[in-house]
C-alpha cells in the first residue's frame, strides 16, 4: 500500500527532526497533502496508527490538511483550483488543464517534547 510507505518515510523524517532538537517524543504532527496526489487521508491516518508503533511518534496526534490542486487552463488562460484530476475548468468548463500543483505531501507543523 503506498500510503504505508509514505507514512514510514514521514515518520523517519519527523523522528530525525525531533532527535536533532533533543526531543524524545512527538506529540502532534500536521501533514499537508495535495488533493491530486492520490493519497487517501483516511488510509494515511490508518497506516500511521500502526506505522508509528515503537517510534517517537507512537502517541502523536496526526492532523491532515488537504490542499486543493492548482492547474492552468489552456482554454481561458487562467490558473484555477481543482479538487480532483479530470475536473473541468471552473471558469470556462474547458477540459484542457495542465496540473501545476497538488501532489505534494509535507510536514507543516510538529510539536515535540
Ligand atoms: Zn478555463
Amino acid at each position: 500500500m503506498h500510503e504505508m510507505s509514505l507514512c514510514l518515510s514521514m515518520i523517519d523524517l519527523v523522528s530525525e527532526r525531533a532527535h536533532a532538537e533533543g526531543a524524545t517524543r512527538v506529540l502532534r504532527v500536521k501533514l499537508t497533502i495535495g488533493a491530486l496526489g492520490n493519497v487517501e487521508p483516511q488510509a494515511l491516518a490508518f497506516c500511521f496508527e500502526s506505522a508509528a508503533q515503537g517510534s517517537a511518534l507512537e502517541d502523536a496526534q496526526l492532523d491532515i490538511e488537504v490542499l486543493p490542486g492548482r492547474a492552468f487552463c489552456f482554454d481561458c488562460g487562467e490558473t484555477v483550483t481543482i479538487m480532483q484530476r479530470g475536473e473541468e475548468c471552473p471558469n470556462c468548463q474547458g477540459m484542457a488543464l495542465r496540473i501545476d500543483d497538488g501532489e505534494q505531501m509535507q510536514v507543516t507543523e510538529m510539536e515535540i517534547s
